[in-house]
Parts: C-alpha cells; sequence; structure tokens
C-alpha cells in the first residue's frame, strides 16, 4: 500500500499532505487512521475498519 494513497478514514478523502495526518488507530495499533484537513478541522468522528473504534 502506498502512503500516498492513503484515504480519510470518515470522508474517503484522499490525503494529499497538506494540514492532513495519520496514525495508528490508538485502540489496537493495527489499522492506519487517516483524517484529511476538513475533517480535522469540524472533528467529524471516525471508526477504527478493524476494531471499531470510535474516537475524535
Ligand atoms: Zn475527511
Ligand atoms: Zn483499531
Amino acid at each position: 500500500m502506498a502512503l500516498d494513497e492513503l484515504h480519510c478514514t470518515s470522508s474517503g478523502t484522499v490525503i494529499s499532505g497538506r494540514g492532513a495526518t495519520h496514525f495508528p488507530c490508538p485502540s489496537c495499533g493495527q489499522a492506519t487512521i487517516g483524517r484529511c484537513a476538513r475533517c480535522r478541522d469540524q472533528s467529524v468522528p471516525y471508526r477504527c475498519p478493524n476494531c471499531g473504534f470510535l474516537g475524535p
């Protein structure tokens, strides 16, 4: 999986890098959570695709 092809976990937007972030799931650490700038700004919740962890 290419790191530059990450998608926002909440909105599905391709993460371009500007204002966006990605990090391992804080619960299971197995899945990578992606967050685009807009979802960060609006504090849109995300759900881990691996363990179902729901978080801001
Ligand atoms: Zn998003
Ligand atoms: Zn998880």
